[in-house]
């Protein structure tokens, strides 16, 4: 009998069934966080590596759990994606985002320009650059400290001519646009030079390890010289060390995204990140005046 309740057991398969159940009951309680606003924004500072300067901030969405803690997007985005949440999900990203610029702006804190990451079903959304433009109009937000940040995955599954548009339609906004996790996709190197981007994001995996293994390093600063030959900021994602940070100043990045300097905050400990950040730089000795 107990070996029958085992072959029972298998040809119901219970860790698929287990994880579409999981996965609805992720979905049902996602829509009633979003509807009771209890999701919430950290940030994370990019800073000049020259310098230690805040150019940026990237809103990196946080769900708050009581037994938990705060769950990562990685836990809850796919899903979200996967039932088209995420359309409402990046409204609220979008609003929340420009309100908290537009506050910050107010108080005179000079923090560059506010980061949002935008799904590709955002994107195929024919409205989608309306959208911006209302929202930015609705905060009082010049589009110009806004960057919208996409992976190559907006063009999987979508047109290339429809997503040229809207991206050329956000240009005429005024707003930002950025090209996340650059080199971890499918290659986007025969397209990059007719997109409308001005940023480059360096997926941290070419970063990770560079300064101790020389043919990374090689990798990490060709991509760095591509971006930049193409007019583009170069922003390194995912510098933890103080030997990778090291890199992104002997290569010249514009930027730096990484725990060295500090993982995402909320928005009222911004500030203190980055004063021990730039104590831990002139202790360290790092910075090259040169470039000062
Ligand atoms: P991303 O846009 O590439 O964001 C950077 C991720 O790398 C963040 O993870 C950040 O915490 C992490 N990170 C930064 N520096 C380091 C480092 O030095 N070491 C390591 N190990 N990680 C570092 P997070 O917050 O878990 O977000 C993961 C991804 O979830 C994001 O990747 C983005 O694709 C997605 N995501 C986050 N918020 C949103 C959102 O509001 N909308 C959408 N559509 N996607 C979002
Ligand atoms: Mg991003
Ligand atoms: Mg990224
Ligand atoms: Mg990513």
């Amino acid at each position: 009998a107990k070996r029958n309740a085992g072959a029972r057991y298998e040809f119901f398969s219970p860790p698929l069934n287990d994880r579409v159940q999981s996965e609805m009951l992720t979905e049902t309680l996602l829509r009633a966080a979003l509807q009771t606003r209890q999701l919430v924004l950290h940030y994370q500072p990019q800073v000049c590596p020259a310098d230690g300067r805040l150019i940026g901030l990237e809103a990196l969405l946080r769900w708050p759990h009581e037994k938990r803690g705060l769950i990562p997007p990685g836990e809850f985005i796919p899903i979200a994606e996967k039932t088209g949440l995420i359309l409402d999900l990046g409204q609220y990203v979008l609003e929340s985002a420009c309100k908290q610029a537009a506050e910050w702006r107010q108080a005179g804190f000079e923090f560059g320009q506010v980061s949002i990451n935008v799904s590709p079903l955002q994107f195929r959304q024919s409205n989608f650059a309306d959208t911006v433009r209302q929202t930015l109009n609705d905060y009082g937000l010049p589009a110009s400290y806004l960057c919208l940040e996409v992976t190559e995955n907006v063009f999987v599954d979508t047109r290339e001519q429809l997503v040229l548009n809207i991206l050329s339609e956000l240009q005429q906004i005024g707003v930002q646009l950025s090209l996340d996790d650059f080199g971890s996709g499918y290659s986007s190197l025969n397209y990059l030079h007719r997109l409308p981007f001005q940023e480059l994001k360096i997926d941290r995996a070419f970063i990770s390890g560079a300064d101790t293994h020389p043919q990374r390093e090689q990798l990490f600063e060709a991509i760095v010289r591509l971006g930049r030959s193409l007019g583009l900021r170069v922003i390194a994602e995912g510098a933890e060390t103080a030997g990778e940070f090291a890199l992104t100043v002997t290569h010249h990045c514009d930027g730096l995204q990484g725990y060295y300097c500090s993982p995402a905050v909320p928005a009222n400990l911004i500030q203190s990140q980055l004063q021990s950040f730039r104590a831990t730089l002139k202790a360290s000795g790092i910075m090259n005046d040169s470039d000062r």
